[in-house]
């Protein structure tokens, strides 16, 4: 199949969650189409139809809805994923494709439950590039960041912050989630225009949701150096990290150039 050896493959991530009234709640239900249809483009794999991809959605939760837990925390993961199948050596788009959707009941994302999480500054490897893939969810996004996360794991760190690819000044975004520096009362987000951060559901969710309660929320470049400066004089309170998988993780030290700093 190319998908080995082209790595034409995206995926989406989505939950499901169990209501108090025993009933099932799709998180923004609204929004699983049009990103996984963006990534398709960039991949050069044919559209398909955004209602289709929520139908199916819909159609499996709604079929497997026994498997959707209710104990706190928990929820029914989705994976929606699109792969190769042309059986073919040379580089180019695939022929023929696969989409399939998987889905499993889960508990928090990382061990350490909503205890903050340790995240290592990534100073030497990049992850995305301005017109690169970074934007899409793709599975060579992770290839590209596995070496890395293993770099961190090793010292101790669950999850790497990835720096710009162009200059490693600004912070981008975490492995699998976005990122949400709290700066002198401000709400700080990098931005994903130039391509290089993926336009996360959780993230723009709890925009909305932080601007509806009266903070500033400002999407701009965010310089390393002045987040840890801002850290180091206490003006640094709170790191989030928003995604589907990650719900919204504290985050309590940042690992620069083997120094950790603690956020707080
Ligand atoms: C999936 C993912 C996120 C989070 O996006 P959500 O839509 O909130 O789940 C953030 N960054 C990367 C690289 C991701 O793959």
């Amino acid at each position: 199949a190319m998908v080995c050896h082209a790595g034409q493959e995206c995926l989406e991530g989505r939950k499901a969650y169990r209501r108090p009234d025993g009933g099932v709640q799709l998180f923004r239900r609204d929004k699983t189409g049009g990103r996984m249809a963006a990534t398709h483009e960039r991949l050069g794999i044919p559209p398909i139809p955004v209602e289709d991809l929520v139908e199916a959605v819909k159609t499996l939760v709604s079929v497997d809805k026994d498997w959707v837990p209710s104990a706190p925390d928990t929820s029914l993961y989705i994976r929606p994923c699109t792969i190769a199948t042309e059986p073919h050596l040379g580089v180019k788009a695939s022929g023929n494709y696969l989409f399939f959707i998987i889905c499993s009941p889960s508990g928090a994302y990382y061990e350490s439950g909503l205890d903050p999480v340790k995240i290592y500054v990534e100073d030497e490897l990049t992850r995305a590039a301005p017109g690169g893939m970074g934007g899409v969810k793709c599975g060579g996004n992770y290839a590209a960041s596995l070496y890395g996360q293993m770099k961190a794991q090793d010292l101790g760190y669950s999850q790497v912050l990835w720096l710009d690819g162009a200059e490693r000044k600004y912070v981008e975004e975490v492995g699998a989630m976005n990122c949400f520096f709290i700066v002198d009362g401000k709400v700080l987000t990098a931005p994903t225009a130039p391509g290089t951060v993926l336009p996360g559901i959780t993230r723009m969710s709890c925009m909305a949701l932080l601007r509806d309660w009266g903070y500033v929320v400002q999407e701009e470049p965010i310089l390393l150096d002045d987040l840890l400066a801002a850290a180091q004089s206490g003006r640094l309170p709170e790191v989030l990290g928003p995604g589907t998988a990650a719900v919204v993780s504290p985050v309590g030290t940042l690992r620069c150039k083997a120094t950790p700093t603690p956020v707080g």
